[in-house]
């Protein structure tokens, strides 16, 4: 992942090429035409006041409704993600409060469509506000608004063209609602201009394993059907690619689908170290999915995904249904799932204390379960049910705890509920820093990368501008890793990662090195991290993190590691 100058830079060895540098967020390389997606529709720039904003608040309401109603029928065909996701933006439609604004500008003297359109930015506009998972959702609400628009105007619904041939589609930005519904088949790779890491869109399109790079300066200004190919791991688009370099691209990635055919089976160094590697679910079919891959069990159960729409507290049995199908595909294996991490980026209607200040530094993850142990409680409980029917090795851990109290306090409800593991997230500084006392209260830990940057280098995950400082290779961020493999070590408990950063071949290397006991991410990404570990020793980890650490600068390190590791497999990344 590297991110940096967004200018292209003209390629010497072939006068045409134009090399643009993104983000890349979900790995891979692809080369193909690339197909813009449309912009969306505008308010006519003469729009007259509404006649009768009565019937045109009926009308714009009616729109809603439609837009929700297609965005229900293309959930009821989604998988587990892109199916909360498509509900969730449904709901955005069908809010009477984003419908009584739309009247009121109506009423105001809007032209039927402007209303919308102010509207939804007013809507847009609290939402930055409120920052994390609701500035997120702008992109959403604004697809709502444009999707809202064009049916009011009789114009087809914004986003892709049909595709006709295999294409790499570019955006500004892809609503989630459109990544969940792109053609697997006929998208070959996604390059977009905004987007982050952790946006919903990079989520998916990795769970897809379609390759994208975002935060692409100049994504939109590439001609459509411009031949482009994209890493997207190194987040490298090149724009007219030498032919000899896209048929290059085409035999690296042949040998790399035959080194990783080559090596199957648990997670281990060449000197038969074991690493577990662990798959990042978020819901029922993920799970399915994942359990049907060479994976030793799930690193990460996100449980807040599959309630992020609800409106009710789901019952303990509707709950121990949900467990107990997620578990069912795991029995034999371990399954490592996290109490609702609710709050901030991802609050849950249903276990909401209200409007604060600073979300991400606010009641969430683990301090929204003390206010509200009645919540805990009853997932809990629904946990302990299904795991005592199935035969997976079920084990419960905690999001965003800070202190040694903490973790001794949730270890006890863990117990009480009849549930025997019970462990941490370690993704608050604090709890990185003190992992020695933090982790004797528990079973175990697991490394939350992504928030124990964004809190290491106070910035926002968010914030795609940010993503430099984001970059778990940061020697700050580094630093604090060690630091918590450290106290894990102290402490004898295993401690694994399950942010972003175990998902980086390169990087897992460091954290193997740094002595992290196991790696847990997107499935798609699970053989490549399998290859780098069987291709170094433990002793060659140990080197490989100490390289990292030494380094000034996360490209520094970037580049320290991939000049010292077997040129077998940097040739294959
Ligand atoms: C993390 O913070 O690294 C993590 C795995 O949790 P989430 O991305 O769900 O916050
Ligand atoms: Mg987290």
């Amino acid at each position: 992942m590297s991110s940096g100058s967004h200018l292209g830079e003209a390629r010497a060895e072939h006068p045409d090429a134009v090399v643009l540098h993104g983000l890349g967020v979900s790995p891979g390389s692809a080369y193909g035409p690339i197909v813009q997606a449309a912009a969306p529709v505008e308010p006519p720039a003469d729009e007259p006041a509404a006649e009768d904003p009565a019937a045109a608040s009926e009308t714009a309401i009616a729109s809603f409704m439609h837009v929700a109603d297609t965005l229900d029928a293309k959930a009821l065909s989604a998988e587990t993600t892109a199916r909360d996701i498509l509900k969730a933006t449904a709901m955005i439609a069908r809010d009477r409060s984003l419908h009584r604004e739309v009247t009121k500008r109506l009423n105001a003297g809007s032209g039927p469509t402007r209303a919308i359109a102010e509207a939804i930015e007013e809507f847009a506009a609290r939402f930055e506000a409120l920052g994390g998972y609701f500035a997120e959702r702008v992109t959403d609400l604004r697809d709502v608004g444009a999707r809202a628009i064009a049916e009011v105007l009789g114009e087809p619904a914004p986003g892709l063209p049909t595709l006709i041939e295999p294409s790499i589609v570019a955006a500004d930005d892809l609503a989630p609602a459109e990544t969940a519904t792109l053609d697997r088949s006929l998208v070959l790779g996604i390059v977009t201009r905004h987007g982050g890491l952790t946006s919903h869109t990079a989520i998916l399109a990795a769970q897809m394993g379609i390759p994208a790079v975002v935060q692409v300066h100049d994504a939109t200004t590439i001609p459509a059907g411009t031949p482009v190919s994209i890493d997207g791991g190194s987040g490298e688009v090149v724009v007219r690619p030498d032919p000899a370099a896209v048929e290059a691209a085409r035999e690296r990635r042949e040998r790399l689908a035959a080194a990783l055919a080559e090596v199957t089976g648990p997670g281990e160094t060449a000197d038969g170290h074991r690493v577990a590697l662990l798959a990042n679910i978020g819901g029922v079919e993920d799970a399915e999915l994942a359990g049907a891959e060479d994976v030793e069990g799930v690193g990460l159960f996100r449980t807040e995904f599959v309630f992020l729409s609800a409106v009710a507290a789901p019952t303990v049995e509707e709950q121990t249904e949900i467990y107990r199908k997620v578990f069912a595909p795991f029995s034999g294996r371990r399954v490592v799932v996290r109490t609702l991490d609710a709050g901030a980026d991802k609050p849950l209607a249903f276990a909401d204390l209200g409007p604060e200040e600073n979300p991400a530094l606010g009641r969430r993850g683990l301090r929204l379960s003390q206010a509200r142990p009645d919540v805990l409680d009853a997932q809990l409980q629904a946990l302990g049910a299904a795991s005592a029917e199935t035969g997976a090795d079920v084990r419960v851990m905690a999001p965003m705890v800070s202190t040694a109290a903490e973790a001794r306090w949730f270890a006890e409800q863990v117990r009480a509920a009849g549930l025997a593991t019970a462990g941490v997230m370690i993704e608050v500084p604090a709890a990185a820093l003190r992992a020695r006392q933090v982790l004797e209260a528990v079973d175990f830990g697991s490394l939350g990368t992504n928030d124990l940057a964004q809190y290491t280098m106070a910035a926002d995950r968010m914030e795609g501008e940010l993503s430099e400082l984001l970059d778990p290779w940061q020697p700050a961020v580094l630093d604090v890793i060690a630091a918590a493999a450290a106290g894990a070590s102290q402490a004898g408990r295993p401690l694994g990662v399950c942010g972003e950063s175990a998902g980086d071949p390169l990087l897992a290397l460091v954290l193997v090195g740094l002595g992290v006991t196991s790696l847990s991410m997107a499935p798609s990404k699970v053989g490549a991290v399998r290859l780098a570990l069987r291709t170094h020793s433990q002793a060659d980890c140990r080197a490989l993190a100490d390289a990292a650490l030494e380094a000034e600068s996360p490209e520094a390190a970037r580049e320290a590691v991939r000049a010292a590791v077997a040129p077998a497999l940097a040739d294959l990344l």
